[in-house]
């Protein structure tokens, strides 16, 4: 359990916010905001092309999450340039950023192509880092290599969609990986020594609210840096939303209160040591069908998460048991008892 000093109100992550937060974990590392500039670089998804599947996992819309200036007819040069300018308008304050290659699969292509399209992201100024968006079936001992040389040289973390970590759901939105794969993943390229973070949704079909909240616990044990959460959302134009209109009954969908209640509970059981970098997905209005909240904004979700929190003076990892350590403990004892 892990408990904070009253007196200061400073968590083990050094701030005054009830949680690990992305914003100022980036402050710790740099001393300044540090802005995301995305980029399409035009990589495919094995999920996509057929070598591991065709029509892609059933909810995905990779045009609901692509910001306006990405395009793959841009250079990645051009993109982050407009990037850039976007960020700049709306938060006069960053100074720094890191180019993040979020659509499609983005370590999906040969070495010598992902060396040119890094190299160009990373010689743009004001750029220190990248974040690439994968899947864990798209890397290999020669790239994680690769990037592992990268990493010393500026920040850099490989981000895996994992999803679920349960099989029948895996299976059932068809992500063409076992959760086994992104295990193997996440460790091999922790192993690296490379910033690793991974993405979950909740309310996918077929799973229980008992079910989603019973992964903190293998989320809280896996080697990971950061997380990202998002809610369901069923989007016009994928497989799931023709699911939704034939079997309605299979999904559980949030309204914003229960997720409120559910998001309180998880992060009370996450492991304090991982950084959260999103509570909620946000795709633009013309891409949802309608089901789910849909209507707040990102800062508006994370300003009523933390005032609930607040409300009820819980924090991240209050209610976290490092079950690791605890076996470990336990060892030690049974090692202890045996020499007497
Ligand atoms: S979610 Fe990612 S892995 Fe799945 S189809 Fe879309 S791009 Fe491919």
């Amino acid at each position: 359990m892990l408990t904070i000093n009253k007196e200061t109100n400073i968590f083990p992550w050094r701030h005054e916010r009830r949680f690990n937060a992305y914003s100022n974990y980036f402050r710790s590392l740099y001393g300044a905001r540090v802005q995301k500039v995305s980029i399409d670089a035009g990589f495919t998804c094995p999920n996509r092309d057929g070598s591991r599947g065709i029509g892609g996992c059933t909810y995905c819309n990779n045009d609901a999450f692509n910001p306006s200036y990405c395009q793959p007819v841009k250079s990645v040069s051009e993109q982050i340039g407009e990037g850039i300018k976007f960020h700049k308008w709306r938060y006069n304050e960053a100074v720094s950023y890191l180019a993040y290659f979020q659509a499609y699969s983005n370590t999906y292509a040969p070495l010598d192509i992902l060396k040119k399209l890094y190299g160009e992201a990373l010689s743009y100024p004001g750029v220190i880092g990248l974040i690439i968006g994968t899947r864990p079936d798209c890397i290999d001992e020669e790239k994680l290599g690769y990037l592992h040389e990268l990493s010393a040289k500026c920040y850099l973390a490989i981000e895996y969609g994992i999803e679920s970590c349960y099989n029948k759901t895996l299976k059932r939105i068809n992500r063409g990986h076992s959760f086994e794969d992104a295990v193997d993943a996440v460790k091999r390229t922790t192993a690296h020594g490379i910033t690793t973070g991974v993405h979950f949704i909740f309310g996918l079909p077929g799973e229980s609210r008992e079910e989603m909240l019973n992964q903190v616990d293998i989320i809280s044990s896996l080697p990971i840096k950061t997380v990202k959460f998002h809610q369901l959302q069923i989007l016009k134009g994928t497989a799931m939303e023709m699911e939704f209109k034939n079997n309605p009954d299979d999904f559980e969908l949030f309204t914003w209160e229960e997720y409120l209640d559910f998001f309180i509970k998880f992060l009370e059981k996450l492991n304090p040591a991982i950084v959260v970098e999103r509570f909620t997905g946000e795709a633009p209005p013309r891409f949802l069908t309608g089901e789910g909240w849909g209507k707040k904004r990102t800062d508006q979700i994370v300003n009523l998460i933390e005032k609930r929190l607040e409300e009820l003076d819980t924090w991240q990892g209050r209610l976290y048991e490092d079950k690791r350590q605890k076996t470990k403990d336990k060892r030690q004892k049974t090692k202890v008892k045996s020499k007497k």
